[in-house]
């Protein structure tokens, strides 16, 4: 995979130890069992699998270089680059301005950029209608456009899908930049919906079978549907796209319903008509960190810290993968661990930061074994200083050296 330029302080010395280890014993990622960092009193299990991904990677080393490519100019971003704070903070520090949040609200007026002004698209893309404002006002959206490969993998299926007369289904969360990107795309060849979750699924096929009254649709689905979609006709043909980094069981759930709704009306035989059997658009960073995930849940930690921004989503679908066997502390970085007696931790259900007391327990004859992983904006350095805040609870643990001493000669294997 291509080697990035980006700033060496988003690197990490342990993490970066573990992971090269990693890559040379199971370079094609067939065993996503985790790497165990011992320290003697605590333990690491740290995923096969998380941390910066292509897509990431990339619109950094964009990023940084339009600042160096651009000194004096005024330099803006059209929301947050990626869903992580320090990163979005250091290219601010640096000068860059952001011109929406990412919940959509405008910072900076569309009137106030001029043709001398550099606007970075971030890596989730952005829709056919900016891009058309930008060029209005004589930016070129495309010199430094960060969005992710695999994200315009997913509005070249949904092209494909349109041009041979299917409606688009995009299951993806309604105000996600790059659900938002990909629907407006979208939307320019076929009729498109874009759905949540199992529970719209069933009601869209209670609707396709005819159990619920198809003039619902528009009031359920209100804000969803593109412009003139027409219930009657446009539910005849499905295929499903998604946001990149939804669940992938979730994905799959939802096209198998979609799928045999549309096999039980039509009959099975007439199928192909009716359904794009697509295999799933999500990228192959989501789909390691799941698989990752799902190596770390056979093991036998005693509580998972996950690492990344509160509103990344493919983050917050480690979290959620791994509250079904753990507590789970869904941290943004190491500032957010108080002291060994306290930590504060997103919600994922609540949205909400909250604090937890007596976290670590001291008191167990076992080491302590904590699941360690990030989603695919978190740089692997905030890892790093997690992991070592945590290790400095222990002052009989091993040196940092020592606990890497197996993955340096395995590298060497
Ligand atoms: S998570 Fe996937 S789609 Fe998103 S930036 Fe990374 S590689 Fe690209």
């Amino acid at each position: 995979m291509k080697k990035f330029d980006i700033p060496i302080y988003y690197r990490s010395p342990v993490i970066s130890v573990v992971k090269n280890a990693r890559k040379v014993t199971d370079p094609r990622k067939k065993d996503y069992t985790p790497s165990v960092l011992d320290f003697g009193p605590v333990k690491f299990l740290i995923a096969r699998h998380f941390g910066f991904c292509y897509g990431v990677e990339n619109a950094i080393e964009i990023a940084y270089r339009s600042l160096e490519q651009n000194p004096g100019k005024r330099i803006f971003l059209l929301s947050e680059m990626i869903h992580n704070p320090s990163v979005n903070a250091d290219l601010f520090a640096r000068g860059v301005r952001f011109i929406r949040e990412h919940n959509g609200k405008q910072l900076i007026r569309w009137e106030d950029l001029n043709l001398d002004d550099i606007v970075i698209v971030p890596a989730f893309g952005t829709t056919l209608e900016i891009q058309k404002l930008l060029a209005g006002r004589g930016i070129n959206p495309y010199k430094y456009d960060t969005t992710c490969p695999f994200v315009q993998k997913v509005w070249n299926r949904a092209d494909s899908l349109g041009k041979k007369c299917y409606t688009i289904i995009v299951h993806g969360k309604y105000n996600h930049e790059e659900t938002i990107a990909t629907f407006s795309h979208s939307k320019q060849n076929s009729p498109t919906l874009i759905i949540r979750n199992i529970e719209e699924t069933e009601y869209l096929c209670g609707i396709i079978s005819g159990k619920i009254p198809a003039e619902e649709f528009y009031k359920y689905f209100e804000g969803k549907f593109s412009n003139g979609f027409d219930v009657n006709t446009d539910l005849n043909s499905l295929g499903v796209v998604n946001q990149t980094t939804m669940l992938a069981t979730e994905t799959q759930a939802i096209a198998d319903l979609i799928k045999s709704t549309l096999a039980n009306k039509y009959c099975e035989e007439n199928l192909k008509e009716h359904y794009a059997d697509t295999s799933d658009t999500l990228c192959y960073a989501t789909y390691d960190n799941q698989q990752a995930t799902t190596g770390l849940l056979n093991t036998s930690g005693d509580f998972a810290i996950v690492v990344g921004g509160y509103n990344s989503s493919n983050t917050s679908h480690i979290v959620e993968l791994c509250e079904e066997k753990l507590p789970v502390y869904f941290i943004s970085g190491a500032d957010k661990i108080i002291s060994p007696e306290e930590i504060k931790h997103y919600n994922i259900h609540t949205s909400s930061e909250v604090s937890s007391k007596h976290w670590l327990d001291f008191n167990s004859s076992e080491p302590l074994e904590i699941v360690l992983t990030s989603g695919a904006s978190c740089p692997d350095a905030i890892l790093d200083e997690v992991l070592q805040k945590i290790v400095s609870f222990f002052p009989e643990a091993k040196s940092v050296e020592e606990a890497l001493e197996p993955f340096k000669t395995e590298s060497l294997i």
